[in-house]
Order: structure tokens, then sequence, then C-alpha cells
């Protein structure tokens, strides 16, 4: 008699195939694993993960679930840690402030993250999406928590939405769509916080709700977003919305570590029959894969990695933690589905850094340079004049001639600067209108008229070259030139 010594899974409905139906190899690619033929979402349920590999990712997104709602809040030098605000274009990393003015720094910050993620992706596979994403973080570790709290795991879910409406259904689903709303508001609340600001988050909560209506509308518009794709999308918020997992396929190559299936030592598959020694398994032919389907019915995004690689799969490692379980209670090596490369698969090859790795390496490594030099050398502030518009030039009664000018002066650092202007190519007098010193709040900008003299001696035709110094305490900030326009000689 055959046996399966592991309970197959009870679970989705394409799981209660027997083993001789079990290896579908053409067909997987044809749907997706979370739609039917007719392209209808299938629910996936999957079964509570556990093990070491889960072990590690709770305690690595219990640390970065900390950050990403600490974050808004912490300060360097006064600064937010990080804030991207888009609406005002401010925004600040790692406590430094960028401007608009700033914008090749920020476009070799975005290159920078993007080469990293091809880096990293070409060597570790989706690393990232199952480890750090903060969609899969807080999907896995906190809604996908609260199901298995409320509703059991994945048999006692299908079993609850299969059963008609009673109180406790009613009670059941009602509390856990409570609980998801209300982590929604407060994801949303977060995200708004990195856009706009901590401070001006309170305002919103604790102000005249009709100071704020914009903001209040974007804190409603946030939290139903997180509620609809941590309650319903769930999967498929990265199969369909996310772009990484698509393009994914162009960075793999056979030495990336991807979560990987060992079809050499599993197939062919089949049950475990009771008392058949490994040898007589091996004579019959039958791998190390005892056909239990536990690795789907543990997968959050309903594949089956014994396919192969699979847009769908986030390398979450649920399926090695419990594939490792069967390999442990039928007496193989674990390993079976592992963290490996196609070349490690095949060939038995060990990890290597290739010569495209070492290529993205080296840029990379260029890049991260340019981004610290931009960074260290960046001005303090950012200052342009410009003649006043529709403005000629004047002649004073003793003869000078004068130009006006408008200034703008953006202060990136933390604190208020007193701001002088001082000749340099020329002799001349600067006067900034206004009454009393020119001040420039800190991470502000601030705008005055500047008036120009010089002696017409000095004018070299009708538009002499400008050389002014910007300074703050003594101390040259920075240079800009402008033009300044005199009579015709
Ligand atoms: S790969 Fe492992 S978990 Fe998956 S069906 Fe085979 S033995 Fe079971
Ligand atoms: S195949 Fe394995 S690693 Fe990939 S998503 Fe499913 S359970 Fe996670």
């Amino acid at each position: 008699m055959i046996v399966a010594m592991v309970e197959p899974s009870n679970t989705q409905a394409h799981e209660t195939q027997g083993a001789a139906q079990d290896i579908d190899w053409g067909d997987f690619r044809d749907h997706l694993a979370t739609a039917d033929r007719q392209g209808n979402r299938r629910w996936v349920y999957p079964k509570k993960p556990g093990g070491p590999w889960h072990r590690r990712r709770v305690w690595f997104a219990t640390f970065l679930i900390a950050v990403m709602f600490a974050g808004p809040w912490i300060r360097v030098e006064g600064n937010p840690l990080l804030l991207l605000n888009i609406v005002e274009r401010r925004f600040s990393i790692l406590g430094q402030i960028f401007w608009p003015q700033d914008f090749v720094i920020f476009a070799v910050a975005m290159l920078v993250f993007i080469t990293g993620i091809i880096i990293f992706t070409t060597a570790f596979g989706r690393l990232w999406c199952g480890w750090a994403c903060p969609q899969t973080v807080m999907m896995e570790m906190v809604f996908r928590k609260i199901d298995y709290l409320i509703e059991g795991d994945a048999h006692e879910q299908r079993a609850l939405d299969a059963s008609p409406w009673n109180m406790r259904k009613v009670l059941k689903k009602t509390g856990k769509q409570g609980i998801f709303l209300g982590l929604s508001f407060i994801v949303g609340n977060t995200l708004l916080a990195y856009i706009i600001g901590s401070e001006q988050l309170l305002a919103i909560q604790f102000d005249d709700p009709r100071k704020h209506m914009t903001g209040l509308s974007f804190m409603v518009l946030f939290t139903l977003l997180f509620y609809a794709i941590f309650a319903r999308f769930r999967e498929q918020a990265c199969t369909f919305i996310c772009p990484y997992g698509r393009f994914q396929s162009a960075m793999l190559d056979e030495n990336s570590m991807v979560v990987a299936y060992d079809h050499h030592r599993g197939e062919k598959r089949g049950p475990l029959v009771r008392r058949q020694t490994p040898g007589q398994r091996q004579s019959a032919g039958l791998g190390d894969c005892v056909a239990c389907r536990q690795c789907v019915a543990v997968c959050p995004t309903g594949i089956d990695i014994r396919d192969g690689t699979q847009m769908e799969c986030v390398n979450c490692t649920a399926c090695i933690d419990v594939c490792d379980g069967i390999m442990d209670k039928v007496g193989r090596p674990r390993g079976l589905i592992r963290f490996a490369s196609l070349n490690n698969i095949e060939r038995g090859e060990p990890q290597r850094f290739t010569a495209r790795m070492k290529l993205y390496a080296g840029f990379l490594g260029a890049l991260i340079a340019l981004f610290l030099f931009l960074v260290f050398t960046r001005a303090e502030i950012g200052t342009t004049l410009l003649r006043a518009p529709g403005s000629l030039f004047q002649r004073t009664r003793g003869g000078n001639i004068q130009n006006l000018y408008t200034m703008k002066v953006i202060n990136k650092t933390s604190r208020e600067l007193l701001v002088e202007l001082q000749l340099q190519n020329i002799a001349g007098s600067v006067r900034l209108m206004g009454s009393g010193p020119f001040k420039v709040p800190k991470e502000s900008l601030a705008q005055t008229s500047v008036l120009v003299e010089l002696d017409p001696s000095v004018l070299s035709g009708n538009s002499t070259k400008l050389t002014l110094g910007v300074y703050s305490d003594g101390k040259l900030l920075e240079t800009v030139t402008t033009g300044f326009v005199g009579p015709r000689r």
C-alpha cells in the first residue's frame, strides 16, 4: 500500500490533485497561480510559516518596521532622517536637506539606488522583495499574522470563509477588518509624514480640520489605498503593480542566487512508501521529493517552486523551511529547496562573482564616489542674481551708473544666515535693499533687491561682467556672476 508519510495539504483546489497529476510542467506559465483559467481571483491561504529562516525574517522585519515607523520622528541635526516633500520640492536624506537646485545630487542618489538594486538582484535574486520590501514586510509580518491570530491557520481560514454567516463569523470578520483599517491608517499616516514631515502631520491631526482639507483628503486616500492593498490586493500588488518582479528576469543569470528546487535530487517526485528504504526508492527511480506539496501550501504567492524560478516568487524562504522540515521527517538531507544558483543546482558550482557583477559593482563604486563628492562639495546656499525685469540702468547725480537686481538665496543649512554681497572683480558698491541686514531663515528661501553702483570708467562696453561673492559671517559661501548694463560708448 502506498502511504504519504506527510499529509498532503488540504488547502488549495489545485493542491488536491494526486501525485500522478502533481507534475504539470507546461501549464504553470499559462496562467497566474492566483487566478483560475477564466482569470478569476483565487484567494491564497498560505499555511502558517515557521522554521529557522522564518525566525530570521521575523527579527529582521521587526527591526525594519521599528525604523520605518520611527523614521519620520527621528531628527539628524534638527532635520528629518528622511523627507520626500514632493509638493514643496524639499528633500531630506539622513538629515541633509536637498533642494530642487540639488537635482543632480538627487539624480545620482537615485542612480546609486537603482544600480545597487540591479547588482543585488544579479547576485541574490529577489531577496529585497521577501526580506526588506515594505509591502512584503507589512503584509507577511503584520497583516498575515493578524489573519492567523484571529482566523487560525490556512485550513481554518478556508473553513470560515466557506461557512454560513453567523455571529462568530461576523465578529471575526468585522474585528479583523477593523484592525486592518486601523493599521492602514497608521501606515498611511507614516507615508504622509515621510512626504510632508511629522510637524505638518500633527498639525493636520490636531488643528482645525477646515485648515487642512487637502492633507485630510490625502490621509483618507492613503488609508483606503493601504487597506485595499493589505486586505484585498495582497500578493497581487507584487505581481501586477510592482515592476521589479517583471524586470528581474533581465537581471538574473545562471549565477544568481535564488530560492530554488534541486530537481536533480527531487525528481522523480512521488509519495513515500512505508518501510521503503532510500535505496529501494532510488531503484524505483524516485527522488527526494515526496510530493507532499507543503512548499506550495506555505507559499504566500501561491506558486509551486518545483516549476522553477517564477516572477511571483519573492524569495521569502517559507518553502525552504517547510521542505527542510519534511526532509528531517523522512530522513533525507535538508536543502532540497535552498538558496542556490542555477549553476549550483546543475553543476554543483559555488556562488561566483561574475564579470557582469564586477562591471555593475565598478559602476556602482564610481556612482557612490561621485555622489559623495557632490554631497561634500555642495554649497551651503544657492544664489540666483538676475537683473530686475524691465530695468535698464540709472545715472546718479554724481555720474555713477546703477543697476537693479533681484536676488534669491536658498539657505540649505539648519541655521539662520545673515547674507552680504561683495564685488569681486571690479571696484564699486553693492547695497541690499530693505531695512536691516538680509536674513535667510534656516532651510528656506529669501528674496531681496540689490543695487550695484559703478563708476563709468570701470565699465567695459555697454555690458560688463560682474562677479560677486556671497558672504555670511565674513565667510565666502558662493560666487555668482551677472551682467551690468551701462550706456553705449
Ligand atoms: S519539494 Fe519538499 S515540500 Fe515540496 S513537495 Fe517536495 S518534499 Fe514536499
Ligand atoms: S516559492 Fe518559496 S520563496 Fe518563493 S514566494 Fe513561494 S514560499 Fe516564498
